[in-house]
């Protein structure tokens, strides 16, 4: 029985192999190594595909939101609210720039925070709204740059897990004043190694990122700002372009397998599934179910020869980094519930037809033993 790991990055870099290496050879005899025409090109070409104005390219998906939040005037002591279920960087981007990360439940279709949750949090301290589109379904974005606008900040997406998610027709990327893709290579569009972009339409917040990304510098005889260095070299750069080119269809083979796992595992008692709301078109970045006996139906597909993942087996409020924030279990029960119950089956575009009918006829068996 071949084994199906829960990723496989190196699979869908294969697929581009020539491509690939031709994009080496390119930067290889440019000369030029770090910020330049790939980096440039890049940032064009992703900046159309998600319909803003400007990409700026950095170094991680985690520096751009701690960028974007530098951007709009965050610094030491405010308050920026989060969900509670997200990827732990989420809350380090809001750490690492010296504010404090406020944590709103989420909601149980959406996987996003939830808007009903945003009043109680929101102080006078509070200068920023994180909108996760978490697993790759777009946020209640409506709802929420609404409660933002009332209460006079700005919203924020991390759109590091939906790179090709739609809400109403419009892209992840583009749906606030500023957003942060990651392109880690296990993201819906991969480097081969760590990168990340700033999306915006406005041209004074896309020129504070650009300066924050490289020491400040306006030109190099003056640091205007107190930046850093979070700067994409050319190679990530070269590379994404090539990765770019093939996202169309590895975004639709993610649609096709999700929708064979929503159809062949319908009827699976005690599983439940994800439901995109009307308004959503995901990228589907993870596939992630829950059962009351997560860790027995992880252990039976392990049997199987099947690769799951947990995101997130713990939610980031509750992390030991936060404990000087003194929030306690039971505060988030959403997020927390969606913690013990979560379970991510494989969803990458290299998988075969037969290997999801062998995980979703696992998944049968695993769930009658149990
Ligand atoms: C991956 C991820 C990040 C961090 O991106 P890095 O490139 O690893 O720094 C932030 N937020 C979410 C939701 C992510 O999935």
């Amino acid at each position: 029985m071949t084994k199906l790991p829960f990723a496989d990055p190196r699979a869908g870099f294969l697929a581009a192999r020539t491509e690939l290496v031709a994009a080496f050879e390119t930067v290889l005899e440019s000369g030029h190594y770090v910020l330049g025409e790939q980096v440039e090109g890049f940032e064009r070409e992703w900046a159309a595909r998600c319909r803003t104005e400007h990409a700026i390219g950095v170094s991680s998906g985690t520096d751009a939101l701690a960028l974007a939040l530098r951007a709009v005037g965050v610094g030491p002591g405010d308050e920026v609210l989060v969900p509670a279920m997200t990827a732990v960087a989420t809350w380090m981007a809001v750490s690492q720039i010296g504010a404090v990360p406020v944590g709103v439940d989420i909601e149980p279709l959406r996987n996003g925070m939830d808007p009903a949750g945003v009043q109680a949090r929101l102080s006078s301290r509070t200068r920023a709204l994180v909108a996760v589109h978490l697993f790759g379904h777009p946020a209640d974005i409506v709802s929420l740059a609404q409660l933002a606008a009332e209460a006079n900040i700005p919203l924020i997406e991390d759109a590091a897990q939906a790179h090709g998610t739609h809400l109403d027709g419009q892209p992840a990327g583009s749906l606030g004043a500023l957003a942060a893709f990651s392109f880690y290579p296990t993201k819906n569009l991969a480097a081969m190694g760590d990168a990340g972009a700033v999306m915006t339409s406005d041209p004074e917040l896309a020129d504070r990122v650009r300066l924050l990304r490289e020491y400040g510098w306006r030109t190099r005889a003056d640091a205007e700002l107190k930046g850093v260095n979070a700067r994409l070299d050319e190679l990530q750069a070269a590379l994404l372009r090539v990765m770019l080119r093939r996202l169309p269809a590895t975004i639709e083979r993610r649609r096709v397998i999700a929708r064979a796992y929503l159809d062949g595992l319908a009827d699976v008692p005690g599983l439940e599934l994800p439901a995109p709301t009307a308004d959503s078109e995901p990228a589907w970045h993870l596939f992630v179910v829950r059962h009351s006996r997560r860790d027995a139906l992880a252990a039976g597909l392990a049997r199987a020869g099947i690769g799951t993942g947990v995101h997130y087996a713990t939610v980031p409020p509750l992390n030991t980094a936060f404990a000087a924030a003194g929030w306690t279990p039971g505060a988030f029960p959403v997020a927390e519930r969606h913690a013990a119950n979560a379970l991510s089956l494989p969803i990458y575009p290299e998988i075969s037809d037969v290997d999801v009918s062998r995980i979703v006829d696992a998944v049968h068996s695993v769930a009658k033993r149990i």
